[in-house]
């Protein structure tokens, strides 16, 4: 997820300010063939690029209409897939025409003319990643919880809009998918979250075992009352390379550095 932040503050609706209780989340897509973020998220702030025509929805009532969303996936100038934040997620916005205002984040794709499987692909993986960090966030159900615009009116709190199964029908999804994707999303960063930790150094790896010993020796790994150390896996390779590069001699770095010091 590439997640950036422009408060669309000249907007109505973040003037109005009213706040909203997450119960769902709800999936856009914008209706026109644009794919540039800066038609919706302005000001420029250097990476989004100039909107010649000054329609961003950073005004009081983009294209004359009272609308306004909680985030836009698309691309940036460069042409970078990014997420921009531009309403807090817990104030109200005005996505849905309906009901589900009160009650779910807006968030917009910006569409192409929904034949790029290239640039699909890229946005619904943005999709899944924010939604799986917006789930976390609010403790919500990926499998109930999430709905896209068009199945908001199915169930009566949406205004009558097809987005996003049009899209998505063309490039051979459905929202049970993204629904799905989600939760997988969710699991596998789960597993991220869960590092490994070693308490010994034989648990490590050969390569780094020596290393390990020599840190402790020198009292810069520590060692707690139960004769247990914690190291970070993701921190063995990088003392292992340190270590090559001061010629298998890490644990003598202090010193050497002290001694420069007082050499300067
Ligand atoms: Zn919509």
């Amino acid at each position: 997820m590439n997640l950036h932040t422009c408060m669309l503050t000249e907007n109505d609706c973040y003037k109005a300010g009213k706040p909203l209780s997450v119960r769902g989340l709800m999936l856009h897509s914008t209706g026109a063939p644009n794919t540039r973020l800066s038609r919706y998220v302005g000001p420029d702030d250097g990476l989004l690029g100039m909107n010649q025509y000054g329609n961003h929805w950073n005004q009081a009532r983009p294209d004359g209409r009272q609308v306004c969303a909680h985030g836009f996936i698309g691309k940036l100038k460069g042409g970078t897939i990014a997420t921009y934040q531009t309403l807090p997620w817990e104030m109200r916005g005005w996505h849905a025409g309906g009901a589900a205002n009160s009650t779910h984040i807006g968030v917009e794709i910006c569409e192409d003319d929904l034949t790029d499987a290239a640039y699909f692909r890229a946005v619904y993986q943005e999709a899944v990643e924010l939604f799986a960090y917006l789930c976390k966030m609010f403790d919500l159900d990926p499998l109930q919880d999430i709905i896209c615009h068009a199945e908001g009116y199915q169930q009566g709190i949406a205004s009558n809009h097809g987005d996003v199964l049009y899209w998505f029908d063309k490039q051979g999804k459905t929202m049970d998918d993204f629904r799905r994707d989600v939760r997988d999303q969710m699991e596998h960063s789960k597993e991220d979250d869960t590092m490994k930790t070693y308490t010994h150094t034989d648990q490590m790896p050969d390569w780094a075992q020596d290393t390990f010993y020599r840190l402790i020796d020198a009292g810069i790994v520590k060692v707690d009352d139960k004769g247990e150390i914690a190291v970070q896996e993701c921190s063995v390779q990088p003392m292992v390379y340190l270590d090559r590069l001061c010629g298998g001699q890490i644990e003598k770095l202090p010193q050497a550095i002290k001694a420069l010091q007082a050499s300067e």
